[in-house]
Order: structure tokens, then C-alpha cells, then sequence
């Protein structure tokens, strides 16, 4: 088993999307980690009746998009009539492939009530021979995503995508992804397994932990080195994500919510969308 190291240390800014939703966000992010694109934690925030906002109607092609409800309610909904909502712990992993528009807005009752919104949207890019398959959305109750605690009880987890301490995913991923949510107790450790194949990174939204020896500390994006196994001990508790996944080694062209090898597919992309030929 070879250990994984603190690489990079990359830090977050906070950010406006959307009309206003705070993000924090790590800077730099789309150059830095294949196959992620993006990675937003989303709030927390705490909106007044009436206040949230969230996401209209807006188009993709070319990658996934995961949303990671950690409090408040989202309701999404697409162009081909699709609905659902979207409470805590709660998964959506939607695959864009040739195209979806579909808008994130906070649930009806939410909005009126407000409270505390926060939660994550990652993206996942495709390989350029799924670039273009047909949309699929996997949207997973919180009950149905499994999780596990360590024999000792002080670590838990769950597992979105991929396998941790013996408990598997049921989400189905295109490519091989690792997506983990981890919460350590104070004085705690674990050993997490990886394929040595996959790029790694670690994303602190509380305490802290070291890696191999490396403190990471909340708000903090650790790149990790190659490896099979990553060994976090934490003394005064830590809450984290970690994300794994293989090095996509194509060109990528971007332009807001498209993501594809070459720009004459972006300009393709924008082509199908105003002739109504996306989604
Ligand atoms: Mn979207």
C-alpha cells in the first residue's frame, strides 16, 4: 500500500452565482483535477421568506452535473419533463451527454418559508465517446445512498460513488468515480482505499484532518499524489469530501455550460441550442 500525499493546497474563494447564491470555490479548479470541472460548495446560507434563489432554465452538454443536498430543499425540473426534488442528503447525478436544459430552483415551500440552504454541485467531465449520449438522471434519496461506521464509531460515511470502508455505491458512473462524504469524530482516523489510477482530492468544509502528516484545514482543497490508500487522522474532528476519479486526457473547450473537445463543437453546441435542437 503506497500512502497518498498533500500535493497542492488549493484555496477557496466565495463567489456570486446565479443572481446572488454564495458559493465557495476553489480557485483555479477547472485546469487542476481531471476528470472534475467544478466544484461548488453552496452556501451555507441562511435566506428570509421568500429570499432563495437558485438557477432558471439553463442549458448543458458534454459532462455530469451532481448535487449534493446537505440542508434545504431544491426543486429541479427539464425541458423533456422531468421533475424532482431535492431534500438533505439527497444525490442528483445528472449526465447532460447531448443535452439537457433544465432549471435548479429552491423548492416552492422552502422559498416561502426559508432557512438554511447548503449543499454542493460538482461537475464531471465526459470522455469525448460519451460526450454525446443520451441524458440520464440518477436521483437517489437520501435513504437509499448507503452508508458505514468505522468499528470503532468515530468515523462515518457516504458513499455517493464509488466504496468506502467496505460499503458500495448505487449510483451507476460512466467513468470510475470516487465520491465520498466523511465525517470524523475528534481523535479519530481512517484509511481510505483508491485505485492508484485515479487522481485524488480531499475538500474540507469542517475542522480539519491531515493526510499523511499534512494539516488540512476547512475551506481548504487538497490535490493529493499518486497512491492506493489515504490516511487522514483528525484530532479535533473533520467533515470532507473526497473525489476520485480518472485523468481524462483530451482537450477540453469550455464555454459556460457546455464542455467539449474542440470549439467547433462548443459552436455547435450553441447552434443546437438556439435552433431548439439541444434538448
Ligand atoms: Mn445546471
Amino acid at each position: 500500500m503506497v500512502k497518498r500525499n498533500v500535493k497542492t493546497i488549493v484555496p477557496t474563494h466565495t463567489v456570486l452565482e446565479g443572481g446572488g447564491f454564495k458559493v465557495r470555490r476553489p480557485v483555479a479548479m477547472g485546469s487542476l483535477m481531471s476528470p472534475f470541472l467544478l466544484l461548488d460548495e453552496m452556501g451555507p446560507v441562511n435566506y428570509g421568506p421568500k429570499e432563495a434563489i437558485g438557477a432558471p432554465a439553463h442549458p448543458h452538454r458534454g459532462f455530469e452535473t451532481v448535487t449534493y443536498m446537505l440542508e434545504g430543499a431544491m426543486q429541479h425540473s427539464d425541458s423533456a419533463g422531468n421533475s424532482g426534488d431535492l431534500n438533505p442528503g439527497d444525490v442528483q447525478w445528472m449526465t447532460a451527454g447531448r443535452g439537457i436544459i433544465h432549471s435548479e430552483l429552491p423548492h416552492p415551500d422552502f422559498y416561502q418559508a426559508g432557512g438554511v440552504m447548503h449543499g454542493f454541485q460538482i461537475w464531471v467531465n465526459l470522455p469525448a465517446k460519451d460526450k454525446m449520449m443520451p441524458p440520464r438522471y440518477q436521483d437517489i434519496p437520501s435513504n437509499d445512498l448507503p452508508t458505514v461506521v468505522s468499528t470503532d464509531g468515530k468515523v462515518w460515511a457516504k458513499v455517493v460513488a464509488g466504496e468506502a470502508m467496505g460499503a458500495k455505491a448505487v449510483i451507476d458512473t460512466v467513468i470510475p468515480i470516487q465520491f465520498i462524504h466523511y465525517k470524523m469524530q475528534a481523535k479519530s482516523n481512517v484509511s481510505h482505499a483508491v485505485a492508484s489510477d485515479l487522481n485524488v482530492m480531499v475538500y474540507m468544509f469542517g475542522g480539519s484532518a491531515r493526510i499523511n502528516g499534512k494539516l488540512v484545514e476547512d475551506g481548504q482543497l487538497a490535490l493529493l499524489s499518486q497512491g492506493s490508500e489515504i490516511e487522514l487522522v483528525s484530532e479535533q474532528g473533520a467533515e470532507f469530501l473526497v473525489l476520485a476519479g480518472p485523468e481524462i486526457n483530451e482537450p477540453i473547450a469550455r464555454y459556460g455550460p457546455f464542455v467539449m473537445n474542440t470549439r467547433q463543437e462548443i459552436n455547435q453546441a450553441v447552434m443546437d441550442y438556439q435552433n431548439g435542437t439541444l434538448a
